[in-house]
């Protein structure tokens, strides 16, 4: 099922989406890669080590709507389609909410927010073309549920994608494209300026186990819509819905 087809993956530098990267090049999977550091060339010079073959990476910026359209342009002229769309990319902000300044409320909602709105308008169109497409969006347990104490920006974040998300999946399901969210709680990762492999995190989710719920939903057959998964460590006590 997803041997050859192309996706486009955000976010892939590191983290929950280089993993995603790796195990969808694994699987035959033709990728093409962003993130707004140089890091991302690492990502694809390891993957093309492994031997999953050539991978486009764009350093670019999720929330321009110029640099987006230009990676989905590169990848159609490159492998002449679109199948697949992961909008991983995202940052955590957590502050008292007196103390967060209105730029960077804006700059949050602009690389969370903004960033899967426009991954999304610049591949509908290919989709639509296709009538086929699946795109999946690793979105947080917190789009479900508050956090208190410094948690208003960033769950304001996924709360609007939870919603972007559900509309979209009414919006192109006649389209023959599948949409589908993630909500993971806490993943060992780089998020909000931490370290992965951190002691404290030992039994936090892995990239991996994240990474793995994308190539279930992703290799879901033609015909399956799976709307959404949340996962959880199970120390993690979190507030069920
Ligand atoms: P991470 O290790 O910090 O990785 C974040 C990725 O996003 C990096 O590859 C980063 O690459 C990229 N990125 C950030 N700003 C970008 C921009 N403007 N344009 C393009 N790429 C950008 O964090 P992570 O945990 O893997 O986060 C991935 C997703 O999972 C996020 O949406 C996050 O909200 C969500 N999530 C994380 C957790 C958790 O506990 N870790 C829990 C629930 C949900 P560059 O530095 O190269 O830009």
């Amino acid at each position: 099922m997803l041997n050859d087809q192309v996706a486009i993956i955000t976010g892939a530098s590191r983290g929950i989406g280089k993993e995603i990267a790796k195990q969808l090049a694994s699987k035959g999977v033709r990728l093409a890669i962003l993130g707004s550091s140089e890091d991302i060339f690492k990502t694809k010079d390891e993957i093309e080590k492994e031997g999953s073959g050539n991978i486009l990476a764009f350093r670019s910026d999720v929330a321009k709507e110029n640099e987006v359209d230009h990676v989905v342009e590169a990848t159609k002229n490159a492998y002449g389609r679109v199948d697949i769309l992961i909008n991983n990319a995202g940052i955590g902000m957590f502050k008292k909410v007196e103390d967060v300044t209105v730029e960077e409320w804006k700059n949050t909602f602009e690389i969370n927010v903004q960033g899967v709105f426009l991954c999304v308008k610049a591949v509908l169109p290919i989709m639509k073309k296709q009538q086929f497409g699946t795109i999946i969006t690793v979105s947080s347990d917190v789009a479900r549920y508050t956090i208190a104490d410094k948690g208003t920006l960033y769950t304001s974040t996924k709360y609007a994608v939870q919603g972007f998300m559900g509309s979209l999946l009414q919006e192109v399901r006649k389209d023959g494209i599948r949409v589908g969210t993630i909500n993971p709680g806490m993943v060992d990762t780089y998020f909000a300026d931490t370290k992965q492999g951190e002691e404290k995190k030992a039994d936090w989710l892995k990239v991996g186990d994240i990474a793995e719920a994308v190539v279930y939903m992703a290799s879901a057959p033609k015909h399956m819509q799976i709307d959404e998964l949340h996962l959880h460590p199970l120390i993690q006590n979190y507030p069920r819905p």
